[in-house]
């Protein structure tokens, strides 16, 4: 018998402790690469702890749930990376 029996708290996929919250998509939407001059766009990594921009140079960190958006703080995955993989019509 539990005491405390809520059914609104469920625990996430059996892990426990605090969960990193993921970005919601629409926010993700707004975000833009501040370090090429296209500022393309940003997508998750499998982590979920970076956003890795288009150009595929830069992946920039997500501290407590906010991305870091600053070249200082963005870690070079590849710097001879090129945007050329865009399809222009
Ligand atoms: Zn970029």
């Amino acid at each position: 018998m539990t005491a405390q029996e809520n059914p609104e708290i469920q625990p996430a996929d059996g892990m426990s402790g605090a969960a990193p919250q993921p970005l919601d998509p629409w926010f993700l939407d707004l975000l833009a690469c501040p370090s090429c001059p296209e500022h393309l766009s940003l997508t998750l990594n499998a982590a979920q702890d970076a956003l890795h921009c288009g150009c595929g140079r830069y992946a920039f960190p997500i501290r407590d749930g906010i991305p870091i958006l600053l070249t200082d703080e963005a870690e070079l995955l590849d710097p001879i990376a090129e945007p050329g993989q865009l399809k222009k019509p």
